[in-house]
């Protein structure tokens, strides 16, 4: 089974992400253009190495991992390593998650066009972007003010309007929006926050990962049916411990 690491790196330098650095727009995938960007090419390597060899076989998970430009989402000096196959520091003790990870949360959630999601532990806002690629609206709760404000910047800098992030505490949820058609966690808690899967829809999937320890814990994928909760999966993963 292939191992999960979400973060191996735990620093706290905090170059930050500078609204310049985002002024300049991607340029649209295809074409001579694609050649002209560097990442672009970076980009889809990942997506062939990273993502579709380990069997991501969603084509609208996979185009949204063509699509956001990941290195806009780490500090500056880490951006030429913004498409490796690892997690990195943003700052604050806090990573930005393996891409990997982020695509297999992605598609364990089985978004639609119309669903409403809500991510625990916005970080970056890279996940909040793929999320926002997918789904009709995104609410990303962050425990970490100057976190939430440079995610909440980064995104707005890339055009996305249907995310909204907020200063929060995960455990709590978000109350205003539920119920959520699916919850990302992206931070571990110790044991399974049930506030969360009282705000998940009927229908609805909750992926978490849960432990104690770096060294033991399992993202769960957790399918609320009028039945109950049934658990479709769980993978040995290393989060940040959600606090
Ligand atoms: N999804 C992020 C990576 C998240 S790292 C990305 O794409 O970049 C985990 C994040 O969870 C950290 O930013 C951390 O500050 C946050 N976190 C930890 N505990 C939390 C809590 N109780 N509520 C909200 N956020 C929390």
């Amino acid at each position: 089974m292939v191992r999960l690491f979400s973060s191996f790196f735990r620093r706290t330098a905090d170059p930050g992400i500078r609204a310049a650095e985002l002024g300049a727009p991607e340029p649209a995938a295809g074409g001579g253009e694609r050649q002209a960007c560097p990442f672009a090419a970076q980009r889809e390597r990942m997506v062939r190495e990273q993502i579709l060899q380990r069997g991501i076989r969603d084509p609208r998970v996979l185009e949204a991992m063509r699509k956001v430009p990941r290195h806009l989402f780490v500090p500056p000096e880490l951006q030429d390593r913004a498409y490796r196959d690892c997690p990195l520091p943003i700052g604050y003790g806090q990573t930005i998650s393996q891409p990997y990870i982020v695509a297999f949360m992605t598609e364990a959630a089985r978004l639609t066009p119309e669903s409403v999601v809500l991510e625990i532990g916005t970080g970056s806002g890279y996940q909040a972007a793929i999320l926002a690629e997918l789904a009709r609206q995104v609410y990303s709760l962050e425990r970490l003010s100057p976190l939430a404000a440079r995610a909440q910047q980064t995104l707005a800098a890339l055009g996305y309007r249907n995310v909204e992030v907020r200063q929060g505490d995960g455990y709590q949820g978000w109350p205003e929006h539920a119920p959520y058609d699916a919850i990302l966690v992206t931070a571990a808690p110790p044991t399974l926050p049930m506030l969360l899967l009282d705000q998940l829809a009927v229908g609805g999937r909750l992926v978490v990962p849960v432990g104690e320890s770096q060294g033991s814990q399992s993202l769960l994928i957790l399918h609320k049916t009028p039945e109950g909760v049934v658990q479709k999966g769980a993978f040995p993963v290393q989060f940040v411990p959600m606090v």
